[in-house]
């Protein structure tokens, strides 16, 4: 069982896995002639995968006709191989990953849980990948956007009609900014968010992990305090640098961070990443 699902608008079901709070989403054409099953970063375990299965199965397409990847992280695409027959769309960097690196991450987890999937994992081919700037749900649109900065193959996904915003990896409750492709692209997502929310009059937002934002008062908290972490610590490091510190003494330095008013003490290692990115070096997810 999933630790939860939630069906925070008609047509829309959040499951969120016992693994790291993921959340999959099953997004169903409540239009006039629904046409297309979306199912969003299918995980983890393969009986919540199953329970997505049932959800798709359940709605009037009688299957999952798209697959999202909100972006290529390994926690998020593990369960495309599970929905034959339907057609995967994720950021076009999506297809150039590492395919090895993301099958070893899985199987290195699954040997760790004891968890054992029906056929060995596979990333998906980069022919399987698909962009489209939109998807007609029959009657409806729902709309893409390039969301880089987490990663550079972060992808928006956003239901007008139904006001949700599915933003991958951003704007969480439970997690802070990890940033392994760029500060500033990640700031500019961020203002995107806020565009959007605008322009569509988004009330929910369904983060990668953690709670759903249920108003746009708490969605503007996540945006604005997000930035806020990315202003100070770009900031902060500039001065690291202007006083001459080399990146371990940045990272002392700027050990006693916050983030949204809390000691940054529980993030410290991915806080340290943020600052090493920052310093120019390679981090890894
Ligand atoms: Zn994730």
């Amino acid at each position: 069982m999933s630790k939860c699902t939630l069906q925070p608008a008609p047509g829309v079901w959040v499951q969120t896995s016992n693994l790291w709070d993921i959340n999959s989403v099953v997004i169903a054409g409540t239009g006039p002639e629904p046409t297309a099953t979306v199912v969003v970063d299918p995980a983890w375990f393969p009986e919540e995968i199953a329970e997505l299965q049932a959800l798709a199965a359940a709605t009037p397409a009688g299957r999952a006709t798209h697959v999202l990847f909100t972006h290529g992280d390994y926690d998020h695409v593990v369960g495309w191989q599970d929905f034959p027959g339907s057609t995967l769309i994720a950021h076009p960097r999506a297809a150039r990953r590492d395919a090895a690196a993301t099958e070893q991450h899985i199987a290195a987890l699954d040997r760790r849980n004891g968890t054992v999937r029906p056929r060995p994992y596979r990333y998906a081919p980069a022919a399987a990948f698909t962009s489209p700037a939109s998807l007609d749900l029959g009657g409806e649109t729902i709309l893409f956007f390039p969301a880089p900065g987490h990663q550079a193959d972060g992808l928006f996904a956003v239901l007008p009609q139904r006001h949700l915003l599915v933003a991958g990896d951003y704007l969480s409750d439970e997690e802070f900014p990890f940033i392994y492709d760029s500060l500033a692209h990640y700031r500019s997502t961020l203002l995107l968010a806020r565009e959007l929310c605008q322009k569509y009059g988004i009330e929910q937002e369904i983060p990668g992990h953690g709670h759903i934002a249920a108003s746009s008062a708490e969605i503007e908290y996540r945006i604005r305090t997000d930035l806020d972490y990315l202003d100070r610590l770009e900031a902060a490091v500039a001065q690291a640098k202007v006083d001459g510190l080399d990146v371990r003494q940045a990272i002392d330095r700027l050990q006693d961070f916050t983030f949204r008013g809390e000691p940054i003490s529980g993030l410290a290692a991915a806080h340290a990443d943020n600052i090493r990115l920052l310093y120019g070096e390679k981090v890894e997810e």
